[in-house]
């Protein structure tokens, strides 16, 4: 079976590798279809003249960032048109969103006690498209964090002072710049957001009624117990089964193309398209 990866980052948002260097890692691992889905940007697709070629057919994508009755939801847009006004317009409002969003975690951690430079966190990030890992590095620097996983744990993570809720576009507006551009809406990663069974199927039918089309069956190395409750939800649901190994970096998490297997009772997104 070919090797599909929909889900991918690189320093355009919060992964590692540039946009070229992940297309040759993807080539390597025997990718044959990609899509790199930073964070509320497409600027990767700007650095990349050829799109495909005979070994590997890269698919437009980007995850936006929402929030769905007060948890933060990522949504994967795929297969659009990269010059639509609609994913344009999208890409520029998340931006500010991220923009503003980044002044309101640096004011909370300054008013938690933590002596934090808005300038230095852009200085990591080395674009505009801040996130909270470029915080979680800038609080190892300052010696409050060991590593991410702690940063997020104490400072960034649910709940706590650097998690600033409540400023992305919402879900109605995400779908109608990825399906007005042309794209297919899939829900990333759905057991990240720790809900109950009950919550995640209510979110998969405002998904639904709001034009989202599929949902990521496969998100990294998952276990086979956690496919088989994705992929009965995406069946009973009705939706289309994505899958992508969320890569940001070597050696954290996935690597690209690396991801368990797709459940044979979906029907993979990728055939759609063609
Ligand atoms: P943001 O886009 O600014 O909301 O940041 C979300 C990103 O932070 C995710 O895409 C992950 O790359 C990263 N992240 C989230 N939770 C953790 C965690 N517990 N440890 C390390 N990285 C995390
Ligand atoms: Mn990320
Ligand atoms: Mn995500
Ligand atoms: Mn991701």
């Amino acid at each position: 079976m070919k090797k599909v990866d929909l889900h991918s980052h690189t320093l355009v948002s919060d992964g590692a590798l540039t946009p070229i260097e992940l297309v040759e890692r993807a080539k390597a691992n025997g990718v044959s279809v990609l899509s790199i889905t930073d964070h509320d940007s497409i600027g990767a697709y700007d650095v990349l003249s050829e799109l495909s070629d005979d070994n590997l057919k890269i698919i437009p994508g980007i995850e936006l960032s929402t929030q769905w009755k007060g948890v933060g939801v990522h949504i994967v847009g795929l297969n659009f048109d990269l010059n639509s006004e609609q994913i344009r317009e999208g890409v520029a409002q998340q931006g500010n969103s991220r923009a503003k969003r980044a002044e309101l975690i640096s004011e909370r951690l300054i008013k938690a006690g933590l002596s934090i430079s808005l300038e230095r966190v852009k200085e990591i990030a080395g674009h505009i498209n801040i996130g909270r890992p470029h915080f979680a590095q800038h609080l190892i620097e300052l010696g409050v964090a060991k590593d991410t996983q702690t940063a997020f744990k104490k400072y960034l993570g649910n709940g706590k002072a650097g998690d600033v809720k409540q400023c992305w576009a919402d879900l109605p507006q995400i779908i109608k710049w990825i399906v007005g551009s042309g794209g297919v809406a899939v829900l990333a990663h759905p057991l990240k957001y720790k809900m109950t069974r009950t919550r995640l199927s209510l979110l998969l039918d405002d998904f639904l009624e709001v034009g989202g089309r599929g949902m990521e069956v496969v998100s990294g190395c998952q276990t086979k117990d956690k496919t088989n409750v994705l992929s009965r939800l995406c069946v009973e649901k009705g939706l289309l089964g994505s899958c992508g190994s969320d890569f940001h970096q070597p050696s954290q998490w996935s690597d690209i193309g690396k991801m368990a297997d797709f459940p044979s009772n979906c029907e993979p997104i990728w055939n759609t398209w063609n």
